[in-house]
């Protein structure tokens, strides 16, 4: 059986820049926050010093530096951090609302259970999503083991690493076409690999790749391989295609069976929000990769303080 803890104003989902930072504003606005998240599943703890190139004002900063810098300001502001992954939300009665503080157009104030790993129940009156998207368990062997040594998923972040070098990109729909014709701003020597996939890009898309002469491959990769850094794939068929960039577009969001038990509305894997980070269900917002491209930090942080500012507007106004 689930053990109930005391009602939250505000509960964040996630423990990556966007969650933090709108905890941050949760909390200095005096509302009782709780952020529930592992730091180390955030894609920015892995970030080595020296490779976030594009954050106003920072130089030489590991992701675990900056993730551990922002855990320390949201406690300092009283939030409370649990480093746990949430199995279950849902939607309970709807409280009676107090005289002078109906719910938002006329609706009752729903409480939000959320279900910990560990069985433990957390209420709460608003929820923000800022949950990432999950990089799912590796499809390649070797592939966590090179990832920002060689293996990236994202070719917005990456790209100048791999100036004038060979790379492949990984995938078969349309973001995996997308990705290499980014990339071809940076190198000419670029290859798509479906693994073993039926590609599903647009004619659009497939002219481009055509007119960059980007070759697309369906062989099968069996492993990564190298010494400290990407030097080369392995395929099925024991063929070795030497490489030093490997971009993966294949990827799932985490939060889609959380999503769903709420109703909160998604399009292609990512959260619909409007401007105030407010997706269709009251009291709920978004924040961060799970809300769409562009997936950089600064979109991240930025959007957790503007879904802090509306959500304690929300629980303030109930
Ligand atoms: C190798 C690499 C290099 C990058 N380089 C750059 C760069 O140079 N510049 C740049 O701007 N961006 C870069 N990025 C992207 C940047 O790291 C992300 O955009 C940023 O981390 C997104 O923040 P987020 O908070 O939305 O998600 P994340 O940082 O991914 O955090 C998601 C959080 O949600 C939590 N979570 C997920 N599911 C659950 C659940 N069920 N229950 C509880 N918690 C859950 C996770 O535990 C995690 O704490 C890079 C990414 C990678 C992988």
């Amino acid at each position: 059986m689930a053990r109930r803890e005391k009602i939250y104003d505000i509960i964040i989902i996630g423990m990556g820049p966007a969650g933090l930072s709108a905890g941050i504003y949760t909390a200095r606005a005096n509302i009782k926050t709780l952020i529930i998240g592992k730091s180390a599943d955030s894609k920015l703890y892995h970030i080595p010093p020296g490779k976030i190139e594009n954050y106003f004002g920072l130089e030489r900063c590991t992701g675990k530096k900056l993730l551990e810098t922002g855990k320390k300001q949201a406690k300092k502001f009283a939030a409370k951090l649990l480093e746990k992954n949430i199995v279950e939300i849902k939607k309970t009665k709807a409280v009676k609302p107090a005289k002078s503080a109906a719910g938002q157009n006329g609706q009752k104030n729903k409480i939000f259970e959320v279900i910990t790993e560990d069985k433990k129940k957390y209420s709460t009156k608003a929820l923000i999503f800022a949950v990432g998207t999950l990089t799912t368990t590796e499809k390649i062997s070797n592939e966590k083991k090179f990832l920002g040594k060689g293996v990236s998923y994202c070719a917005l972040c990456d790209a100048s690493f791999f100036r004038d070098k060979p790379i492949i990109v990984i995938g078969s729909d349309d973001s995996t076409a997308k990705e290499a014709l980014e990339l071809c701003a940076y190198t000419r020597d670029i290859q798509i690999y479906t693994n073993g996939e039926k590609i599903r890009f647009t004619n659009r898309l497939l002219k481009k790749l055509e007119e960059k002469k980007i070759k697309i491959n369906g062989n099968k990769i069996t492993k990564i391989a190298g010494d400290k850094f990407v030097e080369k794939i392995i395929l099925q068929s024991g063929k070795i295609i030497s490489v030093k960039g490997i971009f993966i577009t294949q990827k799932s969001a985490s939060f889609t069976s959380l999503t769903v038990s709420l109703e909160v509305k998604t399009k292609n894997n990512f959260i619909i929000v409007n401007r105030k980070q407010e997706t269709n269900i009251k009291g709920v917002f978004a924040a961060g990769d799970c809300t769409g491209n562009p997936t950089q930090l600064a979109k991240a942080v930025g959007e957790g303080a503007v879904a802090g500012i509306n959500a304690t507007a929300f629980v303030q106004q109930r």
